[in-house]
């Protein structure tokens, strides 16, 4: 998979040469660049910020350089995935992360200030497939913290890159149900021990205890997410335990 951030802090991309994306983009799983925006400006402060119109607070980036460097990714008969963090988008999912995880290649534009003119977002849709994504229901400084969540929750799911790839299939969010609690040794810690049910050595009963975990977890921590539970597909999961 072919991944490019654009970005006017480069370093902040930095995070992406470590651990198993570090080691997926030596193994030739990833290829990922990051591009500073100040290097598609044409004057000399390499300025790509600007007042905005109709007055009010903070400065907005300014449309040509984000539009030289998105011109710069683009390749004969290729349509891109381009997202655009902002709080003001879709919110990032585990479903939207295995529908990204599909694509050939993904372009991450990082707004700073006040965020990008909205006309880039309109001329982009003439060669990208545009997604503005939102992280959560609050604001950050920058589309940066964004996009290594984003990368990272994509990448891990590329076939290669998570050594076992086993544990992708039960974790929080895959069968629209949190986790189940963890544990190591030693069995007993300060006082506290584990679930008995774990020692026994009985799959049917450690399963059986997992499943419910994760559904009184799921109630209690997440009841927006109950909701939006597929009955008849936890209903078929529950009868293979
Ligand atoms: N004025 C914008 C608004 O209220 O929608 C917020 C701009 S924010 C200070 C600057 C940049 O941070 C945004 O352009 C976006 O790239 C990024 N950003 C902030 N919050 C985000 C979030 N929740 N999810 C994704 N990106 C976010």
């Amino acid at each position: 998979m072919r991944l490019d951030v654009i970005s006017i802090f480069p370093e902040y991309l930095a995070p992406l040469e470590l651990s198993l994306i570090g080691k997926a983009r030596q193994d030739g799983l990833l290829n990922l660049s990051v591009h500073d925006l100040r290097d598609f400006t044409t004057d000399r402060h390499r300025t790509v910020d600007d007042t905005p119109y109709g007055g009010g607070a903070g400065m907005v980036m300014k449309p040509e350089p984000w539009a030289l460097a998105l011109e710069s990714l683009l390749s004969e008969g290729a349509r891109p995935t381009l997202i655009v963090p902002s709080p003001a988008g879709q919110v990032f999912s585990q479903s939207i992360a295995e529908e990204l995880a599909t694509e050939q290649q993904l372009v991450f534009a990082c707004g700073r200030y006040e965020g990008i003119d909205e006309r880039v977002i309109e001329w982009a849709a003439q060669h990208f497939e545009v997604r503005p994504m939102s992280l959560g229901d609050y604001v950050l400084n920058g589309g940066e913290v964004a996009v290594l969540a984003m990368v990272e929750a994509v990448a891990r799911l590329l076939p290669g890159v998570i050594g076992n790839p086993e544990s992708l299939i039960e974790e929080s969010h895959q069968d629209g149900l949190l986790e189940y609690p963890v544990y190591t040794k030693p069995s007993q810690w300060r006082g506290s021990e584990i679930p008995e049910v774990l020692l026994s050595g009985n799959h049917a009963k450690i399963a059986r205890f997992r499943r419910d975990e994760q559904l009184r977890r799921t109630v209690q921590r997440r009841p927006d997410l109950v909701a939006l539970l597929d009955v008849e597909r936890l209903n078929r999961a529950d009868l293979q335990i």
